[in-house]
């Protein structure tokens, strides 16, 4: 989805809302790539736009436990701001020292590039295909075991024991 500037400028209503559903390029490669559906708001005045809303996004990937390929379904928020400067053309262009878009008169906003950007912010560096992960379960369960160290074990069943004093069975 683009903005093109000349166009927000001369609109009667300067907030609006627009429905985001593409299919984003998360690397710009063609090799990975996410349908991400949500509402923006969109607002234009004189000096800038903003784009706020969130986007929903089902993104392919690899489970880091069993590596089985799955869809991890991510809630990503948008919200940023890009400031109209001179008139240059193209599409914004993010600056990076003062953390925000800076888009010429004559350019364009890529809000698929925000977009794309806060897919990519949201998504967990680690990824389950789901709670019922075979393999997942399985490395849940050596861990736990692996916490309780052999020499306390003794002790904890002790305690237990030291509970269940006095009480009628269930
Ligand atoms: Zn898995």
């Amino acid at each position: 989805m683009h903005l093109v500037v000349d166009e927000m400028l001369v609109r009667e209503r300067k907030e609006w809302t627009a429905w985001f559903d593409e299919v984003v390029d998360l690397e710009g490669d063609g090799t990975w790539a996410a349908r991400g559906c949500g509402e923006l708001k969109l607002a234009v005045d004189a000096a800038r736009v903003q784009v706020r809303g969130s986007v929903t996004a089902d993104i392919p990937r690899e489970c880091d436990c069993c590596l089985a390929h799955f869809l991890h379904t991510v809630g990503a928020k948008v919200a940023e701001v890009c400031l109209m400067g001179e008139a240059e053309s193209g599409d914004a262009a993010w600056d990076e020292d003062n953390e925000v878009w800076r888009v010429g008169l004559g350019g364009r906003v890529d809000v698929t590039e925000m977009v794309r950007q806060a897919i990519l912010l949201a998504l967990p560096t680690r990824g389950v295909c789901g709670d019922d992960c075979p393999r997942a379960r399985e490395l849940d369960t050596t861990q736990h075991e692996a916490q309780v160290d052999p020499r306390w074990a003794g002790l904890t069943q002790l305690q237990r024991m030291g509970e269940d004093d006095g009480r009628p069975e269930a």
